[in-house]
């Protein structure tokens, strides 16, 4: 049976007993309106413990002035379907006010991870994220937690995190979850118009060819990316964020692709803002 918490008291007293009766308790933070990509971690979750708790929060703290926070999508009574159907043990739903009293004022802040990629163009998000994560955790007291690769960034930002504050919870990643087209799942491929599909595959499309490029022994960074963007801007609806090839833990600049790296982009198709990534491997 599908238990649902919204008081963070109750949880922080479920948990409790939960490890009293040394159950181990897996944790999968989402922000709701759950895809496949969502579900995969969930099954990963399942595997690993005995309890499987999924929170599901729009968290207020991680959108900028601008963003889609009033907008984005929600659908409670079909998450909730969902994660039966992945036989979840709780689903903690906090509210707003319990989360963020008006007395709330303590952020967790990273120095180094959030001034790249998507931290650039959205400087509150990985505050927002990395604060809210561990409030979470105190909450939900996990002794592992499931992130996903789509969010490649983030993932790296809550491994440092974890690691800087000592918190004892296994961080674990799970690959990207695409679309059978190769589109990359997401809450809000919800936005996107039949018309904008197209071009919203071209972010998978160029993550191909750049791949396809390594493969076949290009290892010039500058020329791949002049490749992948060609495909990209080919609609005009696409405003390219970013599109950078980098190393894999620090997230800088690689200019030779001499060992695996990471591709990772974020483009704007109409008003939508997608992400993608992949390692690219050069070919032996
Ligand atoms: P969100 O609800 O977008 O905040 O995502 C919650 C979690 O699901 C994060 O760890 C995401 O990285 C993960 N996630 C979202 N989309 C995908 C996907 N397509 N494949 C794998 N994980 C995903």
């Amino acid at each position: 049976m599908l238990k649902t918490i919204q008081s963070v008291t109750e949880m922080q007293q479920c948990a409790d007993e939960l490890r009293r009766q040394g159950k181990r308790i897996a944790f999968v933070p989402t922000m709701g309106f759950l895809h496949e990509g969502h579900l995969s971690l969930m099954r990963v979750g399942r595997r690993i413990a005995d309890e499987l708790v999924v929170s599901i929060f729009v968290n207020p703290a991680q959108f900028g002035p601008g963003e889609d926070f009033e907008t984005y999508p929600r659908d409670m009574d079909g998450d909730l379907d969902l994660c039966r159907q992945e036989m979840v043990d709780i689903v903690f739903m906090p509210s707003q006010s319990d989360l963020y009293p008006n007395t709330y004022e303590t952020t967790v802040r990273l120095d180094s991870l959030p001034n790249h990629l998507c931290g650039i163009s959205r400087p509150v998000f990985f505050t927002g994220v990395a604060t809210v994560v561990t409030k979470l955790f105190n909450m939900v007291k996990p002794h592992a937690a499931v992130f996903g690769e789509k969010d490649y960034q983030q993932l790296l930002v809550i491994r440092q995190m974890v690691q800087d504050l000592n918190l004892d919870v296994e961080i674990i990643g799970s690959p990207l979850f695409r679309e059978p087209d190769g589109l990359a799942m997401s809450s809000r491929n919800n936005y996107l118009t039949p018309q904008q599909r197209p071009a919203a595959l071209s972010l998978y499309r160029s993550v191909c060819k750049a791949r396809e490029l390594v493969q076949s022994g290009i290892s010039d960074s500058a020329q791949i990316i002049s490749e992948a963007q060609k495909i990209i801007c080919a609609y005009p609806e696409n405003e390219i964020d970013y599109l950078s090839i980098c190393d894999m833990q620090t997230l800088d600049k690689v200019e030779t692709i001499d060992r695996p790296v990471l591709m990772a982009l974020a483009v704007t198709v109409g008003t939508v803002r997608l992400i993608d990534n992949s390692i690219l491997e050069p070919g032996r």
